[in-house]
């Protein structure tokens, strides 16, 4: 037995893991089959965005209906405390018993971080395939000092529509692929903190999230737009990707110092691009200072259609740099190749150069 896995014996631990995860060819048919056999309750709140709402947030209501759960909806502007409030005293005044979030981030994250205040069950209804949030137990908002990650809970059930995802923008598809291949150096850097500062790190976890970006890297250049087996596989790698959190019992196999650079970038950059982008972007860069190969790394990405430049993310040099330097003070306590001090402007430039996102 790996000493690493040993720890289990000396505290007790919570693995949080959904307990029905529908992944397929109008899963959205079983939405309802699913929350009924859950036996979450006959009343349900279905949050969306305008958009998500046409795709999938009605047909979602109408199948719950069939099953005899009935269905309120909530549209949402933005993913923020606000609306998490709001979507709060919705399941106050009507008396709901779970949610449902139906959307591409934004709705899932306000549905994951609102049903865990009211302490009831939530259910991940992703529209698209953009990062492993979808089915983690962290929240990013929108709060008083800007974007933030939240603590809430796991989805109890996840339903992936191939069909629908397939048919959202492959920007979307190819990002997540992005946060995914990220994993790559996320597990590196967990490694290296269990090395220099005694971490828990479970061999198990990373495992898994590493043969997870390792299987991504490998059929890079399978994922095609429009097809649904390509949104079955990065949603299986996105649902993997999340056990590999819920096993660890943190975010950790799946976030380091890539996902440092891309917090930085998300306050930094004027129009930030999307997380998986951002993370992948900086997967390329960290894995060039763990002395790894970042040009397997890159190459993947441009398989996907995914972007390896800073003008690619739609973000400028300056910002990049800038973020590259203050990467490091976002999450003091998770130690990463980055380490205390961070890189100097003048490392980051040549590091950004060097890799030629800049
Ligand atoms: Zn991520």
């Amino acid at each position: 037995m790996p000493a690493d896995e040993g720890g289990a014996f000396l505290k007790w631990k919570a693995m949080e893991l959904p307990r029905n995860v529908v992944v397929g060819h109008d899963a959205l048919g079983e939405v309802g089959n699913v929350c009924a056999s859950l036996k979450l309750g006959q009343r349900g709140l279905v949050v969306e965005d305008g958009i998500t709402r046409k795709i999938a947030g009605e047909r979602a209501a109408e199948v719950l209906g069939e099953a005899g759960v009935e269905a309120e909806h909530h549209v949402i502007q933005e993913a923020s405390l606000e609306e998490v409030e709001r979507v709060g005293e919705a399941v106050k005044d009507h008396a709901l018993d779970f949610v449902l979030g139906v959307g591409g981030g934004r709705p899932i994250d306000v549905a994951k971080y609102a049903s865990f205040r009211a302490r009831i069950p939530f259910v991940s209804v992703p529209t698209a395939a953009s990062h492993d949030g979808l089915v983690s137990s962290q929240a990013s908002l929108l709060g008083p000092e800007g974007k933030a990650s939240f603590a809430a809970r796991a989805p109890i059930a996840v339903v992936m529509d191939t069909e629908v995802i397939a048919h959202s923008p492959h920007r979307l598809l190819a990002a997540g692929c992005g946060d995914i291949i990220a994993n790559s150096t996320a597990v590196l850097d967990w490694e290296l903190a269990h090395r220099l500062r005694n971490e828990d790190y479970s061999s198990y976890a990373a495992s898994l999230s590493e043969m997870t970006a390792e299987m991504m890297i490998q059929n890079a250049h399978d994922m095609k737009p429009g097809l649904e087996e390509t949104a079955w596989f990065v949603c299986k790698a996105l649902v993997s990707s999340g056990v590999a959190m819920s096993i660890a019992g943190s975010s950790r196999p799946a976030s380091g110092s890539e996902h440092l650079f891309s917090h930085a970038l998300d306050r930094i950059a004027k129009e930030p691009g999307l997380h998986g982008e951002q993370c992948a972007v900086g997967a390329i860069m960290m894995m060039y200072l763990h002395g790894g190969d970042w040009e397997e790394i890159r190459q993947a990405l441009r398989e996907v259609g995914a972007p390896t430049t800073a003008a690619g993310m739609g973000v400028s040099r300056e910002e990049v740099i800038e973020s590259l330097v203050h990467a490091h003070e976002l999450k003091p306590d998770r130690y990463t190749i980055l380490g205390d001090r961070g890189l100097t402007v003048e490392a980051a430039e040549r590091l950004a150069a060097t890799t030629q996102v800049v």
